[in-house]
């Protein structure tokens, strides 16, 4: 997608539009910059970007009598226009949480036993470089992989490539937006990209299948979802649970689990059935329509009704809701989309619906992301390698064109197609973040090294050789953000404080390990900021202006077809693939298709989990301030299930899988607001890390009751929502 976008910014850079006017050659604006530091007495402001979460807000720290006090949103960034969610707001809790990683460990016992001797940073870098040497000399460079998350991974990817390993994988795509984007791609040629190209702003209609903005709380989303219902826009929610979002809905759908497929074939149904469709848009664009509509005819709303439990005429009244605002009729593409294993079809399936309402490319609909052109730096070529990734051999996922992380762990278990020896995982808890538990700690038994570089002493640095510290993003320079959006633009992070501790920042990490290695001729850089200046001037920037406002915006650009986008789709039509020959062609479905999800054992719901809108994923269970707000997860069960369980609001239960895993003790949350056919909790408690003290054994791990998954045929993604529990009393627990 993004050397698409790339090529599609290069075209269209001389079309800007709007306040184009007294740009500069590289299509930055010049704001004139007001003072950014010593507002009062002993006050300091300092612009940096959020890490509380992947979404980078750009935000303005400030600190007070030399002791870090607050943090907002910067008013100059176009992801947080000034405000930043509850987590963001909470961010400087990192700083002082109790818990963190204070000085370089190295394993002093089996692995898994957290009994560890604090090192120099001299001593655990050198340990770890002499061990990938050995792991080279034995398997091969590639016999070393990394797992990452977030933007702060990029130097020691940087590292570990100029290594020579090919290996590299992040969570958020197998299990979590591949499938989405790879739905969105074989239908229109491109992802949905993140931040997500959602102008839900400008939504008329904004349908949300499974996404629960205001509790999954990307800010922009989440400001832009608050400013389209202040403009009245039509909510239609489908959800098994009645989230915050449903609250906000004029229709809300309280869907059977796992049957979204077919609601979404009976909207299509509705909408060619009664043509009201956007005729000119899709006789234009679309490739294949004649197949496509042939095959939902017998897709009717009644056809539906037993699947998914929604009334045939809340299909046809919620279709025609749709079709009442098209082009401004969004369907949101969702973001952890991996559920049932038919994932990136159903993806699909939500690609198609939109483009049926005429909504990719069109103002309240999708927009067309642009970006600042900020060169990279340049450095030696990284050596090449004769063998392929691991993860996907056979290319047994068609789709997959980035790397699976379960894949890397399956080839870790069998040394197919060769031998994984070495794991180098940075800010992602794998034991939280992967299905299946117990295949991952089997994983990295398997491993000659294990290396966590983490701010906290999560699970999987629990498993680790070795745990190097990381600063918080409040005490480090980081790699620029230089997003894909609405506006183009180029953020910078810088610290605030300093670290407490030994913690050190992950270009310091990543380049010093380089060093150890032998491959210095990969940083010529003296230090980050030399980089960053680097980057900065090569764009035609200023580098001291961008520490003082901490973003620099570029000059509008079109985002919309109307607007002058190139109407152009990357597929192999060229066109919106209603009908997709590539997926014809790798033996799966054409079109997406429906099929029944499997139930679970007499006695067991269905598992279904999500985000707290005060955390993020399992990382900020510790940090004293979101904690503070909330301190655990409940289990939300249903009144009349509750009441055949004898189950009370308020107690404590256990939850026992269809694999007899049984979680730590979860508060019961009785309610009204989800089906009777599943149970809910909240994503990333229940630790088990004797590190997290703060966080041990609180409320329940999702993580450790998802044992079974649903690979995706397309993509490799795996699907979660396929566990089922039953409850046992508390009390039964010794
Ligand atoms: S969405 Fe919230 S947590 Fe994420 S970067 Fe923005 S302010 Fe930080």
């Amino acid at each position: 997608m993004d050397s698409l976008s790339r090529r599609r910014f290069l075209k269209i850079s001389g079309a800007t539009i709007g306040a184009a006017a007294g740009s500069t050659v590289t299509g930055a604006c010049r704001i004139p910059m007001e003072g950014v530091s010593t507002p009062g007495s002993g006050i300091r402001k300092v612009p940096t970007y959020c890490d509380i979460c992947f979404w980078n807000c750009g935000a303005i720290a400030y600190v007070k009598d030399g002791a870090l006090w607050k943090i907002e949103g910067n008013p100059r960034d176009p992801l947080s226009r000034g405000r930043l969610c509850p987590r963001g707001t909470g961010g400087i809790g990192a700083h002082f949480d109790p818990d963190r990683l204070r000085v370089p460990l190295m394993r002093k016992k089996r692995r898994g036993d957290e009994e560890w001797a604090a090192v120099t940073w001299d001593e655990a870098l050198s340990f770890v470089a002499e061990k990938m040497e050995k792991i080279k000399k034995e398997y091969g460079p590639e016999a070393v992989a990394i797992f990452s998350h977030g933007i702060g991974g990029t130097f020691l990817k940087h590292t570990l490539k100029a290594f020579g390993t090919v290996n590299s994988a992040a969570p958020s795509f197998a299990q979590c937006r591949g499938p989405r984007d790879v739905g969105f791609q074989l239908t229109f040629g491109e992802d949905v990209s993140t931040p997500e190209r959602t102008d839900i702003r400008n939504a008329g209609c904004l349908v949300l299948i499974g996404s629960h903005l205001g509790e999954n709380m990307h800010n922009t989303q989440v400001q832009e979802f608050a400013e389209a219902i202040e403009k009245g826009a039509s909510i239609i929610v489908v959800d098994p649970r009645f989230s915050i979002a449903a609250g906000k809905a004029k229709y809300y759908l309280p869907i059977r689990p796992g049957t979204d497929i077919a609601l979404i074939l009976a909207w299509m149904n509705v909408l060619v059935r009664e043509g009201l469709y956007d005729k000119e848009y899709v006789g234009k664009y679309g490739f294949g329509f004649e197949q496509f509509a042939a095959f939902i005819e017998r897709h009717t709303p009644e056809w539906a009704y037993p699947e998914t439990g929604i009334e045939p005429e809340t299909i046809r009244a919620t279709a025609r809701e749709m079709s009442r605002y098209k082009p401004a009729s969004l369907v949101h593409p969702g973001r952890h989309a991996t559920w049932y294993g038919d994932d990136a079809q159903r993806s699909r399936a939500i690609a198609l619906l939109n483009a049926l309402l005429g909504s990719w490319g069109r103002k309240g609909g999708f927009y067309y992301p642009v970006s600042m052109d900020i060169p990279e730096y340049s450095y030696p070529p990284y050596p090449k390698s004769k063998r392929e990734r691991v993860d996907n051999p056979g290319k047994e996922y068609p789709f997959a064109d980035v790397a699976i992380s379960t894949g890397i762990r399956k080839a870790t278990l069998s040394g197919k197609p060769y031998p994984i020896k070495g794991w180098f995982v940075y800010a992602t808890n794998l034991i939280h973040a992967l299905p299946n538990q117990k295949e991952t700690i089997q994983a990295m038994q398997n491993l000659d090294l294990v290396v966590a570089v983490d701010v906290i002493p999560s699970e999987t640095a629990g498993w680790a050789d070795v745990v190097l510290p990381e600063a918080v993003y409040l005490e480090r320079f980081d790699e620029l953000n230089v997003g894909w959006f609405r506006e183009s633009f180029v953020a910078l992070r810088q610290p605030v404080v300093k670290p407490p501790d030994e913690q050190k920042p992950n270009w310091w990490i990543a380049k010093k390990l380089a060093e150890k290695l032998g491959l210095e001729r990969y940083f010529p850089w003296k230090d980050i900021e030399e980089y960053l200046e680097h980057r900065i001037s090569a764009a035609g920037l200023n580098y001291e202006e961008l520490k003082e406002a901490g973003v620099i915006s570029g000059v509008r650009q079109p985002i919309y077809f109307d607007e002058g986008v190139p109407d152009h789709f990357y597929t192999p039509s060229g066109k919106i693939e209603f009908y997709s020959l590539q997926l014809e062609k790798a033996g799966h479905p054409p079109i997406p298709q429906y099929t029944r999800p499997s139930g679970g054992p007499a006695g067991y719901l269905r598992l279904l989990y999500g985000r707290c809108p005060v955390h993020s994923f399992s990382r900020t269970q510790t940090n004293p301030i979101l904690s503070d707000m909330v301190g655990e997860n409940e289990v939300w069960v249903n009144t009349d299930i509750a009441r055949r369980y004898g189950l009370r609001s308020g107690s404590y239960i256990r939850l026992k899988n269809q694999d007899g895993v049984i979680s730590n003790p979860i508060c019961v949350k009785i309610t009204e607001r989800i089906r009777a056919d599943c149970v809910y909790l909240a994503h990333g408690f229940g630790h088990t890390s004797r590190g997290l003290r703060h966080a041990f054994g609180v409320g329940a791990s999702d993580a450790a009751l998802i044992t079974r998954y649903a690979t995706d045929p397309l993509m490799g993604g795996t699907g979660m929502n396929v566990n089922f529990v039953t409850f046992e009393p508390e009390e039964s627990q010794s």
